[in-house]
């Protein structure tokens, strides 16, 4: 009897495991086919001044809406498009699309572009970037580029030379998820970095976590220390976004100041008044 739970619970797994592959297989094949049958669409999320509660720029971010799975999480689908090497053309399309989206709004903010390594090792990647600022007429100092450290790893000195070349056309370079992965100072040194992106793993509560504190201190001073600005990801609650403020950390992101929307949401930053601060005092003024 044993014997056949034994095998029971063995047939289960191999079941559940064929599951799996099926699954992922079925997700490969229909991602292939994602970008030409418009499933895939983009989300905004602001970055905010502390202090000023200026919205300064936004970052893309994308959504897969499945015809019969409904939307999957893009930690799901990257992934298995950078195996199947389908990140290209979707990569290509988000940016396409954010750069588009962006040269449309009335102030010059930011359009902060995730970019994953086989993008990046990508022989004509900078021609693309190139000529999709040209294409959509947006300004190349509006467009970041946001790559993670994992991105650098495979091949640092192919990495190096294409961020150097994205640095001449005159675009931002962000170093995304900073603190998590396979972090090294050096990077930070021998890439031409602009921006820090502190995890968001690490501003969790941060006002009652020691360990946390002293590593958002830490990159607060790196970033000081090396002309970096430095952006807080994932700020979910007033005490957190205290203790940045507090802390001299100019740039925060997360639910807390706006969570990731369509554009037509944030129509008063993209088409109004840049700051939010001057909207209201120009307001006041008008009723005095
Ligand atoms: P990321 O670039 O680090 O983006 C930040 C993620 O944190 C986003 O998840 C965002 O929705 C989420 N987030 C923002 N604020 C908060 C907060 O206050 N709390 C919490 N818990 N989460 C917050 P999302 O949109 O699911 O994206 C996940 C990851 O997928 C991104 O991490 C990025 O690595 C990747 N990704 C997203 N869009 C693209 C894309 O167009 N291309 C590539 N290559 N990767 C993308
Ligand atoms: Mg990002
Ligand atoms: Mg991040
Ligand atoms: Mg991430």
């Amino acid at each position: 009897r044993a014997k056949n739970e034994g095998r029971g619970t063995c047939r289960r797994y191999d079941a559940s495991m064929g599951a799996q592959i099926r699954d992922r297989r079925m997700l490969e094949h229909d991602l292939r086919h994602a970008v030409a049958r418009s499933e895939l669409h983009l989300v905004y999320q602001p970055q905010t001044q502390i202090g000023t509660g200026a919205v300064t720029g936004f970052e893309a971010l994308l959504r897969w809406v499945h015809p019969e799975r409904g939307t999957i999480s893009p930690a799901v689908f990257v992934p298995i498009a950078e195996e199947t090497g389908a990140i290209l053309e979707i990569g290509a399309w988000v940016l396409r699309e954010a750069c588009r989206t962006a040269a449309g709004w009335t102030q010059p903010l930011a359009i902060a572009v995730n970019v994953s390594a086989v993008q990046l090792h990508n022989p004509h990647f900078v021609q693309f970037v190139h000529g999709t600022l040209f294409e959509t007429g947006l300004k190349a100092d509006r467009l970041e580029i946001e790559i993670t450290e994992t991105a650098l790893i495979r091949d640092p000195g192919r990495a190096l030379l294409t961020l150097r070349q994205l640095k001449a056309l005159g675009v931002q370079i962000a170093m995304d998820d900073f603190g998590t992965g396979y972090s090294s100072l050096s990077n930070l040194r021998s890439f031409p970095f602009d921006r820090i992106k502190i995890d968001g793993s690490f501003i969790k509560a941060v006002h009652t976590n020691p360990q946390g504190a002293a590593i958002v201190r830490s990159v607060l001073g790196l970033g000081r220390g090396l002309g970096l600005s430095v952006v807080a990801e994932g700020v979910e609650t007033a005490d957190e976004l205290s203790f940045l403020a507090q802390e001299n950390c100019t740039s925060a992101q997360g639910y807390l100041l706006g969570r990731p929307a369509p554009i037509e949401r944030f129509t008063a930053h993209t088409h109004g008044a840049q700051v939010q601060g001057a909207q209201v005092q120009g307001a006041q003024l008008q009723g005095a």
